[in-house]
């Protein structure tokens, strides 16, 4: 059933007040079907809504918010000891990661508390803790906008990337995703080499050799609970900024500079910590007219006053330019903006916040 008007605010995590024109709950198969001939019909743009905790919404919605409720979740053999999970696009990502872990199974225990929806997971590649989404990853099926057709996706095929893949770049508003498979190996071994898990484990003492993958996914769910914000109780959008890629030669002046500068070599490349560069340009903690930057982790921006996604985005772009200014480094939005142009600003509110 199509509904005229419908609030988003309850469906996204950074709590902004906006309308969609049309809005929609796809259960099934069918109710795509009919949902995408509606828009077709009136020729409306499609925001595909997951958990809302990757978007920011700068103001109301021209077309047809659809909200991806497909329900179904499976787990069976697969070769050599494997596991094979399929799960349809509405399921919780936290309860998929939950339910492996608590049958024994290991590989998705790093990704841990992500918020969302499965059928989101692949659109950014999640990742956290040195594990991404790609490294489980078998394939999905998705179905085409323009003409309802269902269409596989292996790995290959989705191109994914560091927070990206196909569906960021020239897959973009093409498909909805509507069921993603998953293959967990049957050999396992746990993925602490993040300093915070290494911490974390020489502080409770467990033995290394022993850790099974719930062991791993409590000592994530601890951490995260230490340093992010809950956005049932703190509104926020998560990292609301990639980590900058930098040359060699960048990386060397910068750490000449700052010798405390956090960074991860990635080949001839460097990965700097965006919340470093944040933090260290004195934006931690920064509160004005409802919106701010997390006072533990200044990667993360909050909107406790339930502003509009406008304001969020201005506070972006001041501190994108400031980390410009002071460090000569670009930094990119990881949230998507709906709509893309804001009204304040033509032509700006693309994924790219830098002045
Ligand atoms: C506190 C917090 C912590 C976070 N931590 C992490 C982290 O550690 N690592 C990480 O990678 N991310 C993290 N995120 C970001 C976010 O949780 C993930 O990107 C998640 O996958 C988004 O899922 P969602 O269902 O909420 O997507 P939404 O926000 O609803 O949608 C995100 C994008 O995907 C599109 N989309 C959603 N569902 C579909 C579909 N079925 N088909 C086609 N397009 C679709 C939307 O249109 C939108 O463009 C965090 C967010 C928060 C609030």
């Amino acid at each position: 059933m199509i509904r005229t008007d419908t609030d988003l605010q309850p469906f996204n995590t950074l709590t902004s007040a906006a309308r969609a024109k049309y809005f929609a709950e796809a259960t099934d198969y069918q109710g795509l079907h009919e949902a995408l001939e509606f828009a077709r019909r009136k020729q409306l743009p499609i925001l595909p809504l997951g958990g809302g905790s990757n978007i920011v919404l700068t103001g109301d919605f021209p077309g047809l918010a659809l909200h991806m409720g497909l329900k179904g979740l499976e787990f069976e053999p697969a070769e050599e000891g494997a596991t094979r999970i399929t799960a349809a696009a509405g399921e919780n990502w936290h309860q998929l990661v939950m339910n492996s872990v608590a049958r024994g199974l290991g590989g998705l225990e790093n990704l841990a508390l992500i918020p969302g929806n499965i059928g989101a997971a692949p659109i950014q590649n999640i990742g956290a803790y040195g594990v991404e989404l790609k490294d489980t990853f078998h394939s999905l099926t998705a179905m085409e906008i323009a003409t309802g057709d269902l269409v596989e996706f292996s790995a290959e095929a989705c191109q994914f990337g560091y927070r990206d893949s196909v569906f960021k770049q020239s897959a973009r508003d093409r498909f909805l995703i509507c069921e993603v498979r998953l293959q967990l190996p049957g050999s396992w071994r746990a993925q602490i080499s993040y300093p915070a898990l290494q911490q974390y484990f020489a502080e409770t003492g467990q033995a290394l050799e022993s850790l099974t993958p719930e062991d791993v996914a409590e000592a994530v769910i601890a951490i995260r609970n230490s340093k992010l914000p809950n956005p049932v109780h703190i509104p926020n959008a998560g990292s609301f900024f990639k980590n900058p890629v930098v040359t060699g030669e960048q990386y060397q002046v910068l750490k000449q500079r700052y010798p405390d500068l956090v960074a991860f070599s990635i080949g001839d490349d460097w990965k700097l910590a965006a919340g470093w560069l944040i933090d260290r340009a004195g934006w931690r903690g920064f509160a004005r007219d409802g919106v701010g930057v997390h006072e533990r982790q200044a990667l993360v921006l909050v909107n406790p006053g339930h502003q509009c996604g406008g304001k969020v985005v201005a506070l972006a772009r001041e501190i994108a330019a400031d980390i410009h200014t002071k460090f000569g480094v670009e930094l990119e939005a990881e949230p998507r903006f709906y709509p893309d142009s804001l009204p304040d600003s033509p032509g700006a509110g693309r994924q790219s916040t830098s002045a």
